[in-house]
């Protein structure tokens, strides 16, 4: 029997400050549709339009960051989700204007309230959702099983987005690592809202959360989610650092083009106890790809951040075993260029771009696809647009 959570009331303050957008999700006028938001880390507004896909990032306000706009409560980002690089265009200016004034009126009525204190060191809850299914992109989705996660690598970037969204819900500040929230209902919602979509590939890879962190074992949220995609048309898309994915293969070996990957940013797992503690060893990553791979799922590994490694050993393991690689530095959070390792004074940036070339080339050398995963190719934090100049 499914567990009963309570209503989040995160859901409510996200519904009052974006409630006009919601109840009229599309403008004819202007051509542009909201596709998808969330509101889980930080607000996330996918709109559509004029043959692309703009995202607007709502973050904490701290003038120091470079952003957009600045509303009151929030820095306002944005950027061509498909194209980060690119200029944004006449339309998109008018658009994020428009939005950016929208949302200084509403949040009028939003609070960030005082945060009460609490004595406990982990919470979780069970919580029920109205909503999982993000859609992100063109026929492309996202979902949060749990928002939280106990690997609690000490970089992850969603660590401070999250908590804006929990001081919007007026919970205790806690640290990254020491909560969860289960999403006890997610397969009933899931199961309803596929329905109503066009299928394509669904990312359990979301930077909120991991799929198979521990609690997975006791609740099977993932697993469930999995269920109800089987046979739907779906297509699967699983990013983690937790070995407890095999637990699922079975399952996963049943759609034809599930895809699975794997973070594994170093080889030297006395690294990877230094950065990642609450991740699994790297030999186990390693060995569960082989596995997923011995048994006919498509597998890929995600390189991010890039940690002090022997990238020539990196590569001699990793090429037999994956389809595609992703490589980056990744980001400590929305306003560093650093990665944590330079951060920590444990790889200068110069060592980490010469890591990246080396692995660019040594993966290519044994026919891999480097950076060719359009599915996972969320645009990194430093990627972002500002207004045009001569609205100064
Ligand atoms: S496993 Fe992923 S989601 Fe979890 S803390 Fe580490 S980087 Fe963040």
């Amino acid at each position: 029997m499914q567990a009963k959570g309570e209503k989040r009331h995160l859901d409510r303050v996200a519904h009052k400050l974006l409630a006009p957008l919601l109840e009229e999700p599309y403008s004819a006028r202007s051509g542009w549709r909201l596709m998808g938001y969330d509101a889980e880390q930080g607000i996330s507004l996918f709109l559509e339009g004029h043959g692309r896909v703009l995202l607007m990032e709502l973050d904490r306000r701290n003038e120091t960051r470079d952003c957009y706009a600045h509303t009151a409560l929030f820095n306002v980002v944005v950027r061509n989700y498909y194209a980060p690089r690119t200029p944004l265009t006449a339309m998109d200016h008018a658009l994020t204007a428009r939005l950016i004034k929208l949302i200084r009126h509403r949040e009028r009525g939003i609070e960030l309230p005082e945060r009460p204190t609490t004595g406990r060191r982990s919470m979780v809850r069970l919580i029920e959702v109205d909503r999982l299914l993000v859609a992100e992109g063109f026929g492309q989705y996202y979902i949060n099983p749990y928002v939280g996660c106990t690997i609690g690598c000490p970089f992850c970037w969603a660590a401070e987005r999250a908590d804006l969204s929990r001081h919007l819900e007026g919970l205790p500040r806690m640290g990254w690592g020491r909560y969860v929230d289960v999403k006890v209902n997610a397969p009933e919602i899931l199961a309803d809202e596929i329905t109503g979509h066009p299928p394509g590939p669904v990312r359990f890879s979301p930077v909120v959360t991991d799929p198979y962190q521990p609690i997975e074992r006791h609740h099977r949220i993932t697993r469930r989610c999995l269920e109800v995609l089987e046979g739907s048309g779906f297509t699967p898309v699983i990013l983690t650092r937790a070995a407890r994915v095999l637990e699922d293969l079975p399952l996963l070996r049943r759609f034809s083009d599930a895809l699975v990957g794997f973070s594994i940013p170093t080889d030297d797992d006395s690294v990877r106890r230094k950065f990642e503690p609450g991740a699994d060893p790297i030999e186990e990553r390693l060995n569960a790809l082989a596995v997923l791979r011995n048994a006919g799922v498509a597998t890929f590994a995600l390189i991010q951040p890039v940690l002090p490694m022997d990238p020539e050993r990196l590569i001699t393991l990793l090429a037999p075993l994956v389809d595609t690689v992703r490589i980056d530095r990744l980001h400590l959070s929305s306003d560093t260029e650093a990665s944590p390792a330079e951060a920590s004074g444990a790889l200068p940036a110069a060592e980490g771009n010469r890591l990246q070339r080396m692995l660019h080339e040594g993966l290519r050398a044994h026919g891999v696809a480097v950076d060719d995963m359009d599915l996972l190719n969320r645009p990194a934090p430093r990627e972002r647009g500002h207004p045009p100049e001569t609205e100064d």
